[in-house]
């Protein structure tokens, strides 16, 4: 059975890369019947920090990322990773280095001077420890191979080579007993059962010498599918200044988790051209071969277009949940219940037409105003001498209507209006200004409607009184 896991560095926020990454290996997981694991890799402890965890953790459970079993915390198994780069000692797949810093500093310096990364030049490995002086530090490093060449078998990049010559005796436990990433990744890897790893491509070139270390050790191999990084709409790589935010900039900007869920799965991964899945939609046709090569580019209006889609499915007592914090921010006041109730009435005419959740709480203030209301400026324009007059007369049709509903006050409206001969956008407009301050809203009628008698006609008569 497949095990994916998701193996993120806290030294930041979870940011939507990251987001997808999870998204994928909890798709691929659940897609194949498997596990989704979560591993934080914490093993930096000056970069890594609690609040950082926390991001994390906060922003896989808002998306609903929800991993299987407890959270491996990398940091706790050190001792486990040294166990496995001692037991390679004594199989002869690693060994000890002496070389001084200073040995190491002229290596660096030799290799700047060539202008090539720096490759340890393998001077330890051959020779026997007892060469060393007494008590010397020492570092253990895997005894790659020197000859030949590897090939990953990727299931996005496809078939990747590289000649082991490239590839050094890279350092798997610090001479303080400490594991470097690349051993700590190997280890945990297995001991988790990962079968399929499956990540950012900047990672694809760790993955060689994680592999070499597999085959030392004589482990099962993973798959790999090493996933192009998302970026900036320009093609750049993704900076603050492209929206490489954290997945709760994303929530205070008011998307919906599924919307960015959705948005995020599309972004470099297709099915025909579904343009919309639930989790279980997708995990029925999720396949690594679906994601794309090239690198994705953020869209922010494709992705509040996605989110307007997902607003206008959304329930309508979830989104009056979602935007009443928002709203009580900016009263600075909490809702009473009539108001809250009245939200949720008009909840049906506002969440058609808002992109975000910001945008829906502010389409609803007009609602909890205090007569009399203030009006903006394109407002008050259109309730000008001719405006206030037409609403004067408007007010009588209105306040004669029996049945209160948005189709009684606009049938009544609509024969005055042709009566009149009057358009009955002359009316509408006035009407709104009067009733929201603003000049836009939902439907005029069903801003009356729900707004009930004798608040419309209050809000009217502060304008024509
Ligand atoms: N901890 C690494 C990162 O956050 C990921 C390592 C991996 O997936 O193998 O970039």
């Amino acid at each position: 059975p497949v095990v994916t896991r998701f193996a993120p560095s806290p030294t930041g926020f979870l940011h939507i890369g990251g987001a997808r990454t999870a998204l994928f290996n909890l798709l691929y997981a659940k897609a194949t019947g498997g596990t989704f694991k979560l591993r934080i890799e914490d093993t930096d402890k000056a970069r890594s920090t609690k609040e950082a965890i926390d991001a994390i953790i906060d922003g896989l459970s808002w998306l609903n990322l929800n991993w299987d079993g407890e959270i491996v915390h990398q940091s706790e198994r050190e001792a486990r990773h040294a166990e496995v780069a001692r037991g390679l000692l004594e199989t002869g797949g690693a060994y000890k280095c002496f070389a001084t810093p200073q040995e190491l500093e002229t290596m660096r310096e030799t290799a700047r001077a060539e202008k090539r990364p720096l490759r340890y030049d393998g001077r330890w490995r051959d020779r026997d420890a007892s060469d060393a002086p007494e008590g010397a530090p020492y570092v253990i490093r895997l005894k790659a191979p020197q000859e030949g060449e590897v090939t990953i078998n990727d299931a996005v990049q496809g078939a990747v080579t590289v000649k082991n010559a490239e590839l050094d005796d890279f350092v798997l436990l610090r001479s303080d007993g400490t594991p470097t990433y690349m051993l700590a990744v190997v280890v945990d890897d297995y001991d988790m059962g990962i079968t399929h790893v499956i990540r950012g491509d900047d990672h694809l070139n760790n993955a060689f010498r994680q592999l070499a270390l597999i085959r030392a050790l004589g482990w099962a191999e993973p798959g790999y599918a090493h996933v192009p990084l998302i970026h900036g709409a320009d093609g750049a790589k993704l900076s603050k200044r492209h929206g490489a935010l954290g997945v709760d900039a994303y929530r205070d900007m008011g998307f919906l988790p599924e919307a960015l869920e959705n948005y995020l799965l599309r972004l470099g991964w297709g099915h025909g051209d579904q343009e919309f899945f639930t989790r279980d939609e997708a995990a029925a046709v999720f396949t690594l071969d679906g994601i794309g090569r090239n690198p994705a580019r953020l869209d922010f209006k494709k992705l509040e277009s996605v989110n307007g889609h997902y607003l206008r499915e959304a329930d309508d007592a979830r989104l009056t949940g979602l935007i009443t914090p928002r709203i009580a921010a900016e009263l600075a006041r909490e809702l009473t219940p009539a108001e809250g109730d009245l939200l949720l009435r008009t909840m049906p005419h506002l969440k058609p037409r808002a992109k975000d959740l910001n945008e829906l709480a502010a389409s609803s203030a007009f609602l909890f105003r205090q007569r009399p209301i203030i009006l903006d400026e394109k407002a008050q324009g259109l309730l000008d001498s001719a405006g206030r007059e037409r609403l004067a007369s408007l007010r009588e049709i209105i306040a004669g209507v029996g049945e209160w509903t948005a189709a009684a006050i606009e049938a009544a409206v609509r024969v005055y209006a042709e009566q009149e001969q009057i358009g009955l956008g002359k009316f509408a407009q006035p009407l709104r200004a009067a009733l929201t301050g603003t000049t836009t809203s939902p439907g005029i009628f069903e801003v009356l409607e729900v707004m009930g008698r004798d608040e419309s006609l209050g809000r009217i008569d502060d304008q024509v009184g």
